[in-house]
């Protein structure tokens, strides 16, 4: 493929800082992560290019633009411990891994979950956690969470996630049915979940349970 390096440059400007995304740490931490390693031989070729790209077991990983708008919107900090739900292939992870001081991220596939764990570890990152489950649990253990990125569409917000969430915590999920979905973001202010609505977006389906 063309220079990595470059091709992340020319995705975070004309993708990314064209289109408003303003968060300095948001964007040096997307042209620090090797987006391309974390698709297949396959694909790699598009790794840089503005939509999302298959990853096996019918899953995807998600648009750069998306992935940036929902990291800005939680504001990470570099002592926040986060959770995403949805690891994929571990980008998103990579990404947080990057921002946070902990990250805890949870998959239902097996299979994806030991290849984005295996590459992470690989790329040297030591502060993320992939643990297999069913991620509309969250993960009681680990609570509370300074910010929870959800990276697949639930029909309805799932209750254990917003409980997770420390006060001033923050949590980004799309909610919505396979053809309309929305982003909701979601505070946590004295013990309430304060909800508002974001961009229309498309996700695959948040799936109940273990693979
Ligand atoms: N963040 C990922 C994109 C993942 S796509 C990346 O950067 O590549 C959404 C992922 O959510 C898929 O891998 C899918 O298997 C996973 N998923 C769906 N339902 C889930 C659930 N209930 N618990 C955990 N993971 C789930």
């Amino acid at each position: 493929m063309p220079d990595p390096t470059a091709a992340r440059r020319l995705m975070v400007d004309s993708q990314l800082r064209d289109r408003g995304i303003s968060d300095t740490r948001v964007l040096d931490a997307m042209l620090r992560v090797p987006r391309h390693e974390f698709v297949s031989e396959a694909n790699r070729a598009q790794a840089y290019e503005d939509h999302p790209l298959p990853i096996g077991d019918s899953q995807t990983i998600s648009q750069p633009y998306i992935v940036a708008l929902m990291l800005e919107s939680l504001q990470v900090t570099p002592n926040d411990k986060v959770l995403e739900v949805g690891t994929g292939s571990g980008y998103a992870a990579a990404l947080l891994a990057e921002l946070a001081a902990e990250v805890f991220s949870i998959e239902r596939h097996v299979s994806l979950a030991e290849s984005a764990r295996n590459l992470l570890s690989t790329l040297g990152y030591r502060n993320v956690h992939v643990i297999i489950g069913d991620g509309a649990l969250g993960l009681p253990d680990s609570a509370p969470f300074d910010a929870i990125l959800v990276s697949a569409a639930a029909l309805h917000l799932p209750p254990a996630l917003p409980a997770q969430l420390r006060d001033g915590g923050r949590m980004i999920i799309p909610i919505g049915s396979s053809d309309s979905q929305q982003l909701q973001f979601i505070r946590m202010v004295n013990g309430q979940a304060v909800t508002s609505l974001r961009e229309l977006v498309r996700f695959v389906p948040l799936v109940p349970g273990q693979e």
